[in-house]
């Protein structure tokens, strides 16, 4: 009689770790290596329309809002998802699947390793500041989207003149 054998179990999410980080505050890192394509974690949490996030953290200089879909919603982000930091040299990348968000591998991480994306961040006002000091030899010196960046580039140069016909007056 064949030796019934157990299906080779699903391979489990990584063991991650929140702790202080090289790169910002805290930091996600990996204490098993993780394959390139894997799935780490859910980018989960309450999901808000936009608008109700905005109102509710106003005040509030730091927030894990993560923008996802096309009907501006955005998820209130906890639990570790909301630590991994971003960096210009990225290991992860974000996934959209069926209106939820996994944090992927792009390439093979070593165990220890902190894992990292692109936040690509966007909708910013013209006073938040959104630095990078990741460290990346490329790195780009902040965490706006190429677009965003532009999109502030304009509405400055927009501000400057504006302000520059006021007081010519
Ligand atoms: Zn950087």
């Amino acid at each position: 009689m064949p030796s019934k054998r157990t299906a080779p179990r699903q391979r489990t999410a990584p063991r991650l770790l929140v702790r202080s980080s090289d790169i910002h505050a805290t930091g996600v890192v990996t204490l098993d290596p993780v394959r390139r394509g894997q799935k780490i974690i859910e980018y989960n949490g309450p999901r808000l329309p936009k608008e109700v996030a905005d109102e509710r953290y106003a005040d509030r200089i730091v927030t894990y809002l993560f923008g996802f879909g096309d009907r501006g919603e955005v998820i209130d982000g906890f639990a570790a998802s909301m630590f991994v930091n971003h960096s210009c040299d990225p290991n992860c990348e974000t996934d959209e699947i069926n209106g939820r968000v996994f944090i992927r591998a792009i390439k093979d991480i070593a165990a220890g390793d902190e894992l990292v994306y692109e936040y690509n961040l966007y909708d910013s006002e013209l006073e938040d500041i959104a630095d990078c000091y990741c460290g990346a030899p490329q790195c780009r010196g902040t965490m706006y989207s190429d677009d965003e960046i532009k999109r502030r580039n304009r509405a400055t140069t927009r501000k400057a003149a504006s302000a520059a016909k006021k007081s010519s007056r």
